[in-house]
C-alpha cells in the first residue's frame, strides 16, 4: 500500500490465474489450454503480417474478423453489427461489467463459477448476489426467476465444474428475465454444448461471449468476442472507445480471423479433445474418483478417500500440475485440463501410484 495510491486499489481483490511455469519439461493440465497448436493457417497469416506494417495502427474495429465472426454465424441472422471483439475474452467481459451490469440492484451469478466476476464487481463497483448451485453442482434456473436484479452472468459450461446447463434452460433463464441482461460466457462450449448465440436474433438482452483460447487454441494472442442485440454491442464500443482504440493489434486480427475461416482444424482438434475427455473420464473412474459430468476441456474430479490439496502436492512432485481451489464446496476437488493422450496417461499412471502409496485421509 501506498499513500499514492487511488483509494479503490486497496479495495480490489485481483484474479490469481493458474500457474505459468517457467519450466518447460511439465505435464500442465491447470489452465484449460488446448493440447494442440493453432491452425497452421493461423500461424501463416500472422507470420504474413509480421513486417514493416507494424508501424501503422491496426484496424480500430477490427473489421475482418467481425465479418468472419457474422458470416459463420449468418444462418442465424447475425451481422458484423452484433458483434463485440476484444483483447482476450476477459476484455470482453470486464467491458461488459462496466457498459451492461452497472445498475441499482445488484446482479446475480453462481456461488461456484469463474473467478473473475466477483474481481469485476469489485473494479467496478458492482453489487453482486451468488446463486448457490445445487448439490449435483447445476445451476437451477427457477432460483434466478421472479427476482429484481441488474443482471445475470453465468458460464456454459460452467467453470469451473464443466457442468452444462441445457439450451433451453438457458433461454427459460434468458426469457424470464427480459429486463435485465444475461450474459452467458461460452467459453467451453465448443467442446460439447449448444451455443445460445441462435437465441441472439429474438432476445436482445442476452449477450453471448467467446473465446479463441480455448477450442482455437490461441490463448496466447488474447481474442474474445461477444455476439448479441446491436445495442448492446453499441454499450460496449462507448465503452471500448473511451479505454483503448486499438485493443487488437495486426497480428491478432489477422491471426483470428484466419483461425474463425479455419472450421477443418477446428473440427480435428476439438474432436480430439472430447475422445480424450472421455478416457480420461473412464480412467479416473476406475481409479474410484467422482467425476463431474463435463462438456468442456477439463473435468471437476473428487476421490472419496484422498485429500484433494495432498494429491495436486503429489502430483506437483511428479512433474505434472493440476488446478486445485481451496474455496468452500470444491476444496477437495482437482480440475484436470484435457491434454494430448499422452498427457492423459501420465496423469492416471502418477495418480495410480499415489493411490496405491498414500494412507487414506478419509
Ligand atoms: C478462459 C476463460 C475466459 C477467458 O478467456 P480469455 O479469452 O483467454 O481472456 C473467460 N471465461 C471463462 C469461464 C474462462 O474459463
Amino acid at each position: 500500500m501506498s499513500k499514492f495510491w487511488s483509494p479503490i486499489v486497496s479495495r480490489l481483490t485481483p484474479y490469481t490465474p493458474g500457474e505459468q511455469p517457467k519450466l518447460s519439461n511439465l505435464v500442465k493440465l491447470n489452465t484449460n489450454e488446448n493440447p494442440y497448436g493453432p491452425s497452421p493457417l493461423a500461424i501463416a497469416a500472422i507470420a504474413a503480417e509480421v513486417g514493416d506494417n507494424l508501424r501503422l495502427y491496426p484496424n480500430p474495429d477490427a473489421e475482418p474478423l467481425k465479418l468472419a465472426i457474422a458470416e459463420q454465424n449468418a444462418a442465424h441472422g447475425i451481422t458484423p453489427a452484433h458483434v463485440f471483439v476484444g483483447n482476450g475474452s476477459d476484455e470482453v467481459l470486464a467491458h461488459a461489467f462496466q457498459a451492461l451490469l452497472q445498475h441499482d440492484e445488484p446482479i446475480l451469478f453462481p456461488d461456484i463459477t469463474y473467478s473473475f466476476y466477483p474481481t469485476y464487481c469489485g473494479l467496478y463497483q458492482v453489487a453482486h448476489r451468488t446463486i448457490p448451485l445445487a448439490d449435483d453442482f447445476s445451476i437451477r434456473v427457477d432460483d434466478y426467476l421472479g427476482t429484481a436484479n441488474g443482471g445475470i452472468i453465468f458460464p456454459n459450461p460452467n467453470a469451473p465444474t464443466g457442468c452444462l446447463l441445457p439450451l433451453a434452460e438457458v433461454e427459460r433463464l434468458v426469457a424470464g428475465n427480459p429486463d435485465s441482461v444475461v450474459i452467458v460466457d461460452e467459453a467451453y462450449v465448443d467442446f460439447g454444448g449448444d451455443s445460445a448465440i441462435p437465441l441472439v436474433s429474438r432476445y436482445p438482452n442476452l449477450l453471448v461471449v467467446h473465446t479463441l483460447s480455448k477450442s482455437r487454441s490461441l490463448a496466447g494472442l488474447r481474442v474474445g468476442f461477444a455476439v448479441g442485440h446491436p445495442d448492446l454491442i453499441t454499450a460496449l464500443e462507448r465503452v471500448k472507445n473511451s479505454f483503448n482504440s486499438y485493443p487488437l493489434d495486426r497480428l491478432a486480427i489477422v491471426g483470428a480471423t484466419a483461425s474463425i475461416k479455419d472450421q477443418q482444424h477446428f473440427e480435428k482438434t476439438r474432436q480430439a479433445v472430447i475422445s480424450s475427455r472421455r478416457q480420461l473420464v473412464a480412467g479416473l473412474a476406475v481409479q474410484g474418483f467422482d467425476v463431474l459430468p463435463s462438456a468442456a476441456n477439463f473435468v471437476f474430479a473428487r476421490h472419496p478417500n484422498y485429500d484433494a490439496a495432498k494429491l495436486a502436492a503429489r502430483l506437483r512432485g511428479d512433474g505434472i500440475i493440476v488446478r486445485h481451489f481451496t474455496s468452500a464446496r470444491i476444496a477437495q476437488f482437482l480440475r484436470i485440463t484435457i491434454g494430448t493422450d499422452d498427457a492423459c496417461k501420465t496423469l492416471l499412471d502418477a495418480l495410480q501410484r499415489h493411490l496405491q502409496e498414500m494412507p487414506a485421509d478419509f
